[in-house]
């Protein structure tokens, strides 16, 4: 295989020191986006606050976007925007956001992307989650005392515009896609419409070979996505790899079963 060329950029091309907010006010979520809403309009960076924060709740009420360990990544898709408009806030106390870890959000990352560049939107999303997956990061992050420290190590995140066939982020979105596809399958002609309304949102936002490939596996075996318990594939029975359930099981990455290459999500059991 050809090796796929390799671009950096850095948050500081899409992140400006005035798009960082060092303490949010806000105490929940809905107000901390709306919060982070107003300093792009502020910066001019988008013009229908009011149209995308409804983008943004009805995207998070599908799945949330929290990626675990304190952090959240909300975004909306909007026609009408420039092209990706960022905005960083962190929050002493935490937030809840639903996380699927139970734990409060202490940094959001909110993005608005235009969706004639949804390859940017995975790769922005696929450098920060690797970047904030570091326990390491998030204590820098966390430990920084002013606003200048904050956007100093923010900055500093690198964007590498590699091809990974492998692993995209976001196993979780992946799984509820499958859920709402086979929703659709009884669902009435009136839940259709809602149904497939879901399934544009979630589709939206991934690459094409994903979709593809999903759609593929969903024809012929009526599923697309299995659980991983306890480094097995639920799947085809089969163990995975050692090293490829433990970088797993620290990530919404998805993965495919070696085996019967079936898209994996890890499902520990949840202690609740
Ligand atoms: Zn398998």
């Amino acid at each position: 295989m050809d090796k796929p060329a390799l671009h950096i950029s850095l948050f500081s091309d899409y992140l400006k020191p005035n798009q960082v907010v060092f303490d949010l006010k806000s105490k929940d979520k809905v107000e901390a986006i709306e919060e982070l809403l107003d300093v792009l309009a502020k910066q001019k960076l988008i013009v229908n606050k009011k149209l995308i924060l409804t983008r943004i709740i009805d995207r998070e009420s599908l799945v949330t976007t929290a990626i675990g360990y304190g952090v959240a990544l909300p975004h909306a898709r909007v026609d009408s925007e420039d092209q990706i408009a960022v905005a960083v806030g962190r929050s002493d106390k935490g937030i809840d956001f639903d996380a699927h870890d139970g734990q409060k959000v202490h940094l959001i990352i909110l993005v608005v992307w235009n969706p004639t560049l949804p390859g940017l939107f995975n790769h922005l999303f696929a450098g920060l989650a690797r970047f904030l997956i570091k326990p390491e990061n998030r204590g820098r992050i966390m430990a920084a005392k002013d606003k200048t420290e904050l956007y100093e190590i923010l900055s500093g995140i690198e964007f590498r515009f590699i091809h990974e066939e492998k692993i995209v982020s976001r196993a979780r979105l992946l799984k509820k896609l499958q859920e709402i596809e086979l929703k659709r399958k009884k669902a009435s002609k009136e839940q259709q419409k809602e149904l497939q309304k879901q399934a544009a949102m979630i589709r939206e936002e991934f690459d094409k070979d994903v979709l593809s490939r999903f759609d593929r596996l969903m024809e012929r075996y009526g599923f697309a996505v299995a659980d991983a318990v306890e480094g097995v594939c639920q799947s085809c029975n089969i163990n995975i790899s050692t090293q490829m359930y433990s970088a797993m099981e620290e990530s919404n990455d998805i993965y495919v079963c070696e085996n019967c290459g079936k898209y994996l999500v890890s499902a520990k059991k949840k202690k609740k």
